[in-house]
């Protein structure tokens, strides 16, 4: 084994920095491999083009016949592409992507073969669904499931494949994607946010919520990282002593980029630039070896899409350049790790961003009536924000001191609730004109249209409004962004509406103005979600007593966090919404809780292995190497031995004392494990692999680690974290 860590070594300080092309300028290459409006224009009839256009803006039905217009275009496009194959492309609840490819080759009666791609297999497959998770929805034996396409988010080539958006259903209707519920409360939010928006401009017709993720991750040669079984299986290291130098002088951080990192990176962004995927920001991150990439924002479901399809993208060009992308949220302990931030915020078709503070009165009272349900939403509906971003790979990163807690909270900045404060203050009922045109001067016409505190820059919020949208910071880096968008826009779609019936009432029943109304509501919410507004540093342990004293909920581990996922409030939320059944909710908190036991499972076996197979064995060659010594020197010295093998003596000894504690920590795991797999109620059995077997980790690990520093250099097998870490 020690000689595959040197011959990674080795293997990777040889590496030569791969060449990479990249036209003289992105924007001609942008969108080349997308079936864009540009595409559609070319490729297919009026009737077919109006009709594709009419289902993306309206989300009107398109007809089978011009399906099959729709689809000969496409394929006539793709084959001037290059491509051979198509294949419907979703996103099952794996959380990855999925897709299997079909040539577009046929044969005919006579022999002859043709290139196909009828409407059929464009708007609808059956892919053998048997083995994605369900929750318990299908019978495995009756395992039929079908992909639909997605008009809203268009088809692209990757390679030489067709890849078509789709989501993915149960012939029951019970949704088996993360794309369904999305793409329903995409809706909700669309309609909730559009009526109250015509308060302020009629001629607002539709609201996209917008998301852009800045994808965080970490490169590691992909010798370094196959030397390592924890890596190759669970993604991160299970074990390993920190490197003497880790991030301590913060020299990585915005520094200059690394060659070979830097043409990963060319080479990925023209990849994305084929793709459509706006990519715009790049740069190192606090960790060694840790980058982030971040795009230009774009309607939500588009967005999500994008992420997902660059993740893999990431993978695959990452092999080009003998890279491994590590996506995990905590690869390494001791040095920082990765998230996703989801930037969000609401956008009307007349172009207005909903939460972007405007240049008079009117435009400003829209912003704060958006700006303030949204805190009202995050207020309402913490615990359940807090359960999008639970994952087992998350529990290490929330509440660890470099990544918000796992208190849900909203940072606005001082101007803002200077602004709030204000109009806490603001007369029940009618409002004097006095007090009216004081409001407008003096609180709504004082939002400043860039918002000093847009470089107020509150790291350790959870949820931090930073000058023209929300930023949900906790959100992990291997997530899957629909999951955190589906209840964002939920929750402010649920707001809203309850927002527009109280404004209506008051208009209606008390006989008040439009404004005096909205003023009204947005006072009494202010009051109700004061408690969610948090200013201060989110890491200190005077939050957590402060959170408790004001109710807020604090759920560290997944297994608890997820509960909020099945509780009365969120089926209501989402039932009452059309968003999800409470079918497709159990099943996905299923889902989420089987998975979590399954990882913390499958990491205690890799641990288990690595320590007695590897870690171990090295110890006691190494410990044997000590005896040697210390009978020679016995040899040679005879009864005053002693005096020259001490230390000898107190390492073979510190060496035994942690090879025991290693292995009775495996054996306690072992039985933890056979203990909880007794359980056969899942959120049982998710509790106690959080509770009884992931303990045993830290514990095993500890003394892995300490032997790593006791252990002769030469002898130990697994790369080491400054050879992870530092070999470029
Ligand atoms: P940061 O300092 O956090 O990098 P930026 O202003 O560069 O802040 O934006 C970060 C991300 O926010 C980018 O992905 C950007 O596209 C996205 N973003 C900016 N405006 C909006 C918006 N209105 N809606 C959604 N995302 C947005
Ligand atoms: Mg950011």
């Amino acid at each position: 084994m020690s000689t595959l860590r040197f011959y990674a070594i080795q293997e990777t300080l040889n590496r030569k920095t791969v060449h990479v092309e990249e036209p003289e300028r992105r924007s001609t290459i942008f969108g080349q491999n997308v079936f864009n409006e540009g595409s559609m224009r070319q490729y297919l009839t009026k009737d077919s083009y109006q009709s594709v256009m009419s289902a993306v803006e309206k989300g009107t039905k398109i007809e089978r016949h011009i399906a099959d217009h729709i689809s000969t275009g496409m394929k006539e496009w793709a084959i001037s592409k290059g491509a051979t194959h198509y294949t419907h492309w979703f996103q099952p609840l794996t959380g990855a992507t999925a897709e299997k490819h079909d040539a577009f080759f046929e044969t005919m009666s006579d022999g002859h073969a043709i290139e196909k791609f009828g409407g059929g297999q464009l708007v609808q497959q059956e892919p053998d669904a048997s083995s994605f998770p369900n929750g318990g929805i299908r019978n495995t034996f009756e395992a039929r499931g079908y992909t639909a396409w997605d008009p809203t988010s268009p088809a692209f080539i990757y390679g030489t494949t067709l890849c078509i958006p789709t989501v993915f259903v149960s012939y029951t209707g019970e949704a088996l994607d993360y794309k369904t519920p999305l793409l329903r409360a995409l809706q909700s939010v669309d309609s909730a946010a559009t009526d109250v928006a015509k308060y302020f401009d009629k001629n607002v017709t539709k609201v996209v919520a917008t998301l852009g993720w800045e994808q965080e991750y970490f490169l590691i040669d992909s010798a370094l990282a196959a030397s390592r079984p924890d890596i190759s299986l669970a993604g991160r290291t299970l074990l390993g002593h920190s490197s003497a130098k880790g991030q301590q002088l913060d020299d990585h951080y915005f520094g200059s980029i690394p060659a070979r990192a830097l043409n990963y990176m060319r080479d990925l962004e023209t990849e994305c630039m084929l793709l459509g995927i706006p990519v715009k920001t790049r740069h190192n991150e606090v960790a060694p070896n840790q980058f982030e990439l971040a795009p230009i924002f774009e309607e939500t479901n588009l967005a999500v899409d994008h992420n997902s399809l660059l993740m893999d993208v990431m993978h695959k060009v990452a092999e080009r350049h003998s890279f491994k992308v590590l996506f995990h949220e905590k690869p390494f302990a001791g040095v920082n790790g990765s998230g996703k931030h989801n930037n969000w915020s609401l956008a009307t078709n007349t172009g207005v961003n909903l939460l972007g503070p405007g240049s008079t009165p009117m435009k400003n009272l829209q912003f704060l009536t958006f700006f303030i349900n949204t805190i009202k939403a995050v207020n309402e509906h913490e615990e359940l924000l807090r359960a999008t971003i639970a994952s087992a790979s998350n529990d290490h990163r929330l509440g660890a001191n470099e990544a918000p807690p796992a208190i849900i909270s909203a940072f606005i900045g001082s101007q803002l609730t200077a602004v709030l404060d204000e109009l806490e203050k603001v007369t029940n009922g009618k409002l004097s004109p006095q007090e009216k045109t004081d409001l407008k001067l003096n609180v709504v016409g004082k939002i400043p249209e860039i918002l000093l505190d847009n470089t107020d820059r509150n790291r350790t919020s959870p949820f931090a409004f930073t000058g023209n949208k929300f930023e949900f910071r906790a959100v992990g880096s291997t997530a899957n962004c629909a999951n955190p968008m589906t209840v964002l826009n939920a929750i402010v779609a649920k707001q809203l509406i309850d927002f527009k019936a109280k404004v209506d009432a008051l208009i209606k029943d008390k006989k008040m103005k439009k404004d005096d109304a909205i003023f009204n509501v947005l006072r009494e919410y202010i009051k109700d979600s004061k408690r969610i507004r948090f200013e201060g540093d989110g890491y200190g342990e005077a939050w957590e007593k402060e959170a408790k004293k004001r109710g807020l909920s604090n759920n560290k581990t997944t297994p608890i966090a997820l509960k909020a996922k099945v509780s009365k409030k969120t089926v209501e939320l989402f039932e009452g919404l059309g968003i999800m059944s409470k079918i497709e909710i159990e099943a996905r908190y299923e889902i989420e809780l089987e998975e979590y036991a399954k990882r913390i499972q499958i990491e205690g076996r890799i641990l288990g292995d690595i320590a007695r197979n590897h870690v171990i064995p090295t110890a006691i060659k190494y410990q044997n190497i000590l005896i040697k010594n210390v009978k020679g020197l016995k040899e040679i010295y005879g009864k005053d031995f002693k005096n020259f093998s001490g230390e000898q003596l107190r390492l073979i000894e510190d060496i035994s004392g942690h090879i025991s504690k290693i292995n009775s920590g495996i054996t306690d795991m072992i039985e933890a494990r056979k203990k909880a797999n007794k359980i056969e109620d899942t959120e049982k059995l998710a509790i106690a692999y959080c509770d009884d077997v992931k303990p045993f980790f830290e514990e095993i690990r500890y003394h892995c680690d300490k032997l790593e520093l006791l252990v002769d250099d030469e002898l130990w097998p697994l790369t080491k974290y400054r050879e992870l870490l530092f070999t470029k």
